[in-house]
């Protein structure tokens, strides 16, 4: 089941037609969520390039809060951002802005027509319960939903109600965490152990194919090792190559996790005061992992709330902001991501890159053809362009760079390509 989810990507994807990364991703935005699958998956499994939206599955098991959160996380989003595109595509489906405050400064200063945040895919993954890898509750139906996500959001329930019927009888955070972790372990070994079957009658034609093949059993029998030992695939060290050639298993516990501590809104102020949240962090460190703490009523709450009402809210139980903007900075920094910005009359917008990319595929992520025409990016940064009032402005002070190809891109850069096509 697993590899049929992939491999039919794959068919899939031979089936979409060549057409720029820039049309690829307006479908994104079309609401037609075959394509959105298509194309997150593709990204997901076979390229190191950023899709336009990340792709975050919430799992968890029943009445932890899930539901809750996610509900609360697309109101929310839609509030923030009701003139944009961003919408619930399918019921568990939705993609949301990404709260920036520099973006706004950034129209406002630029006089943009449009300004369009980067945005975040939830995906409500219902069905992950104790036994789902042998066929229990949804069955293996969650394992689609998994594999084509960037990172997987645990809920684990912090907060106790005795109206709310715990489904191991006690809140327990770590016997939770345990459950999900074993369903992902046992699913990851089931495919694995049949790949290693695969590779051990050697097809490889070429030495090349040899070299590749010898690296993935090697990644993949101590991965088996790990996981026999009940620890996550993305604890094992694996070279670039390895990491290369067992990519296209898109392995369950080799996604980034991050734990989210759901406690009850009298907690939210001082979280390490309350011990299930405690243990949640602990944990989350030893699996690899991140961790943040939510109160999905409150988030839940804030939705009702008119958007000048939600501070002084936010204010009273002793904090400053909601935790969607945590849950998203968790995200991107355990994902290793950063924002650039363009800003034009037409609009402003903000870009997800990987850290560490170079101005050519930063701009790749905008249209390959950016990438592959690369000449120079006009480069400021983000204080700079503020503190100066405009482009031209930084340009006459001299904030404003020219980069070349070399150029390492830095979190909250604005740029302005030049390319030949
Ligand atoms: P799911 O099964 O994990 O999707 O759980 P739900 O989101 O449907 O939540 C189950 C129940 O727990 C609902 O009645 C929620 O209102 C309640 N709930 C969710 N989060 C919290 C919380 O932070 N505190 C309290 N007291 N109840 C919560």
């Amino acid at each position: 089941m697993a590899r049929a989810a992939c491999s039919s990507v794959v068919t899939a994807m031979a089936l979409l037609p060549s057409k720029s990364l820039l049309c690829r991703n307006q479908l994104l935005f079309s609401g037609n969520s075959k394509f959105v699958g298509v194309l997150t998956l593709q990204k997901r499994c076979f390229s190191s390039k950023v899709s336009m939206s990340l792709k975050a599955g919430i799992v968890g098991l029943p009445n932890v809060g899930k539901s809750t959160l996610f509900n609360a996380v697309v109101e929310n989003g839609k509030a923030q951002a009701a003139n944009f595109p961003f919408c619930t595509i399918e019921p568990n489906v939705g993609i949301v802005a990404v709260p920036d405050s520099r973006l706004q400064v950034l129209s406002k200063l630029s006089g943009s027509q449009k300004t369009v945040p980067a945005s975040i895919e939830f995906v409500d993954i219902a069905g992950l319960v104790k036994g789902a890898s042998q066929g229990e509750g949804l069955g293996n139906k969650f394992l689609s939903h998994i594999r084509e996500v960037d990172s997987i959001l645990q809920v684990v329930r912090c907060f106790e109600d005795n109206d709310i019927i715990h489904v191991n009888g006690k809140v327990d955070p770590k016997s939770d965490i345990d459950v999900i972790n074993l369903e992902l372990i046992f699913c990851d070994l089931d495919q694995i152990g049949k790949r290693i079957e695969r590779l051990k009658k050697g097809k490889a034609k070429d030495s090349q194919s040899k070299v590749k093949e010898e690296a993935e059993k090697s990644a993949l029998e101590r991965i088996q090792e790990a996981l026999l030992e009940g620890k996550p695939a993305r604890s094992v060290a694996l070279s670039d190559l390895e990491m290369e050639v067992v990519k296209h298993l898109c392995l369950l516990t080799m996604k980034p996790m991050i734990y989210v501590a759901n406690v009850a809104e009298t907690d939210l102020a001082e979280p390490e005061k309350n011990a299930y949240v405690e243990e949640v962090k602990g944990l989350s460190s030893d699996l690899q992992s991140g961790h943040v703490v939510v109160s999905a009523q409150v988030e839940s709450e804030l939705t009702e709330l008119p958007l000048e009402e939600r501070t002084e809210y936010l204010n009273s139980l002793g904090v400053s902001e909601s935790g969607l903007g945590n849950l998203i900075r968790a995200t991107y920094s355990l994902l290793g991501l950063q924002t650039y910005f363009t800003s034009g009359e037409k609009e402003t917008r903000a870009w997800t890159i990987h850290a560490g990319m170079t101005a050519p595929q930063a701009a790749g992520v905008i249209h390959s053809d950016f990438e592959k025409g690369f000449i120079r990016a006009e480069t400021v940064a983000y204080e700079d362009f503020v503190t100066a009032g405009s482009i031209a402005a930084a340009r006459e002070k001299g904030l404003l760079r020219s980069e070349g190809k070399e150029y390492i891109v830095k979190e909250g850069d604005v740029m302005l390509f030049r390319f030949n096509v």
